[in-house]
């Protein structure tokens, strides 16, 4: 699958990574929009999060437990931090292979 998250999680595109285990991977924003900004994704390739089966369930929970633990190591667990994720055109996503926005270390605006 030719897709660039994909290979960031195979090792074939170099990425800092952060974080990894069977089911996981996370690595900085390549073009952070604030101080922490660091992706968290699965490593089983899914487009967005309204393409989760039920059976995935369990991962996406993983997937904020990660972020949790990511938000704690780098210092924005107290201060607070936001997760995001995009999906489709509308919801801004750029990238189809579902991936949580760990953002923190500034204030962040309001949504709109
Ligand atoms: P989204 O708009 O939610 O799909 O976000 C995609 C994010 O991926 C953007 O914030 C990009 O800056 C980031 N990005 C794209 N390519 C890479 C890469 N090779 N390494 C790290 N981050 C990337
Ligand atoms: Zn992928």
């Amino acid at each position: 699958m030719d897709c660039i998250f994909c290979r960031i999680a195979r090792g074939e595109v170099k990425s800092n990574i952060l974080y990894q285990d069977d089911r996981a991977a996370a690595f900085p924003d390549i073009n952070p929009k604030a101080p922490v900004h660091i992706l968290i994704i699965p490593r089983k390739h899914i487009d967005c999060v309204a393409d989760l089966q039920d059976s995935e369930e369990q991962l996406m929970g993983h997937l904020v437990a990660i972020a949790n633990k990511l938000a704690r190591d780098n210092g924005v667990a107290a201060s607070g931090f936001r997760l995001v994720i995009n999906c489709g055109p509308e919801g801004g996503q750029l990238v189809p292979h579902l991936h949580l926005h760990l953002l923190g270390g500034r204030q962040l605006g309001k949504l709109g």
